[in-house]
């Protein structure tokens, strides 16, 4: 872990723990970044460098609406502005509201078909440093993937992160649970029962003990603890997909889910929407099948090996999986000459048939 503070860097280490406290450090290269007073300067420091971007805020668009080869949104009856493309960077119920009318079947699809896992963090503020890991190779560690254990996947010391030069004063920690438990112990995030929290949160540090290989019951108590649960957390079907782009509807999905559920993620898939985006306008818009779904078909090749191709009319391609993608087969229409797909897919076993 690096952190920059008035341009200084200092390195932290983090590594795998697997239970039974057996540490083993990931290298330090390339380098991890944590935000300093929150992720926000981040975002801000980007921005600062480039003037080709308005952001407005707060703004919530609450409706999309074609017109004329244009997007015309508003927010709450109030237009909000008139744009040639279209990016949704962001997920949930919101995004799938205001893309159920947009006229965007693609896009809406497989939006729909996100599903993010729970997941249960628990801050937990200790009087003193945590104990060894039994087999730590080196310690201390400020971050740890925990293997193994149920109720724990994440570590991470948020007093060794935020006050780095602070040596006195409480050990705060930051613990993920797995996906599998958030599902297992899953309750109204809004409004979770005194006995669940209390459940939760005594599996989480027995968790914690057995990750580090301590003998029961021999981890101190924290003298502050808070429990939240993360609805709407890691993506449990992510695509491995850095966009989706629809070019007849000239709209496009980025975001991290795509790729993952960091910030790396969410920057390559922006990176490389825009990219699509400016090499469909570049093209001047006039073939635009060539730039259809590549990175979704690249998605679905990688769960189904033989796909059927059907060539349609004037050599263009129909690309139609047999099995069970029969229900998704509009989504997964595509529509390109033959030597690109060949080109873009070599590897691909398909079988051509002329469509009658
Ligand atoms: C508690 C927590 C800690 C995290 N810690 C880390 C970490 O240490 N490192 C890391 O790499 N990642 C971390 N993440 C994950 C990281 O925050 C996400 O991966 C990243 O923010 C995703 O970026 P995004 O642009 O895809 O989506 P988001 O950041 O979710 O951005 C979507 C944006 O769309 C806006 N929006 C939604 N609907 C509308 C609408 N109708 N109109 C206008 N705007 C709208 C939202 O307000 C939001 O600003 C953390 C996440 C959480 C919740």
């Amino acid at each position: 872990m690096v952190r920059e503070r008035s341009g200084s860097t200092v390195e932290g280490i983090i590594g795998e723990l697997e239970v039974g406290g057996r540490f083993v450090p990931l290298p330090s290269s390339p380098p991890r970044y944590i935000g300093v007073n929150g992720m926000r300067p981040l975002a801000d420091s980007i921005l600062s460098q480039t003037c080709m971007i308005d952001v407005v805020r707060p703004c919530w668009i609450s409706k999309l609406e074609p017109c004329n080869g244009m997007w015309h949104l508003s927010e709450n009856g109030k237009p909000r502005g008139q744009f040639d493309a279209l990016v949704i960077a962001h997920n949930g119920k919101c995004a799938n509201r205001l893309l159920a009318s947009s006229g965007l079947p693609l896009i809406a699809r497989q939006m729909k078909r996100l599903e993010l896992s729970s997941i249960w963090a628990l801050l937990a503020a200790f009087e003193d440093p945590l104990p060894n890991p039994a087999n730590a190779v080196t310690f201390p560690f400020e971050g740890a993937f925990v293997k193994g254990v149920d109720s724990v996947s994440w570590m991470a010391n948020n007093a060794k992160k935020l006050l780095c030069s602070q040596n006195t004063g409480p050990h705060c920690w930051t613990f993920f649970s797995t996906a599998t438990f958030g599902k297992r112990n899953k309750v109204p995030q809004e409004n979770i029962p005194t006995a669940t929290a209390e459940r939760v949160k005594e599996a989480m540090l027995e968790g914690v003990e057995n990750a580090l290989g301590l003998s029961k019951s021999s981890l101190k108590r924290p003298f502050y603890t808070r429990l939240q649960l993360w609805g709407a957390a890691l993506p449990t079907n992510t695509p491995g997909i850095p966009c989706i782009f629809d070019p007849h509807g000239r709209a496009g999905i980025c975001g991290d889910w795509l790729l993952g559920s960091s910030l790396e993620a969410a920057a390559i898939s922006g990176i490389a929407l825009a990219n699509h985006i400016a090499d469909y306008f570049q093209s001047g818009g006039a073939r635009p099948d060539e730039f259809a779904h590549l990175s979704l078909i690249r998605w679905l090749l990688k769960f189904y090996k033989h796909i059927i191709v059907t060539a349609v009319s004037k050599g263009d391609l129909r690309i139609r999986q047999w099995n069970h993608l029969k229900e998704c087969f509009m989504l997964h229409v595509l529509s390109i000459p033959a030597p690109c797909f060949c080109n873009l897919f070599p590897h691909l076993r398909v079988s051509f048939r002329r469509h009658l």
